[in-house]
């Protein structure tokens, strides 16, 4: 059974703000927003991080990015713009051991990323 704090978002054992769900996706929006949109785009299947990604997990990278580009039109940033961030272990940030996208979008963004 798993235990992480995303698992449990989708089985609906912990309350989030839930902004779309689908077959084998679920998006929330971030308890700890860095920008005015901050939507979270959360596989079902429990992937610990992009390192244990297996080829047979292909279709959610193709669902994941048309229910972000979806979110990002009915949040309004699609023409303004948006960035999708995947974080991969310590140095990048990952926080939450199950593969998820952030999108961001509703401020300039900088480059390189900090
Ligand atoms: P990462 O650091 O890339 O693993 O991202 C994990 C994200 O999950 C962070 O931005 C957190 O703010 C967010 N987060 C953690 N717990 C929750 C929660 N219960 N509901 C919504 N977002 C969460």
């Amino acid at each position: 059974m798993c235990n992480c704090i995303f698992c449990k978002i989708i089985q609906k054992e912990i309350k989030a703000d839930i902004v779309s769900e689908t077959e084998n996706l679920i998006a929330i929006r971030d308890v700890n927003p860095q920008a005015p949109v901050h939507v979270l785009v959360i596989p079902k299947k429990h992937i610990a991080s992009l390192n244990e990604f297996e080829k047979s997990d292909e279709y959610l990278i193709a669902e994941a990015n048309i229910l972000a580009r979806k979110i990002a039109k009915s949040e309004g940033i699609s023409e303004s713009g948006y960035r999708l961030v995947l974080n991969t272990n310590s140095a990048a940030g990952q926080s939450v051991f199950h593969i998820h996208w952030h999108i961001l979008g509703g401020r300039e963004m900088t480059w390189p990323p900090g």
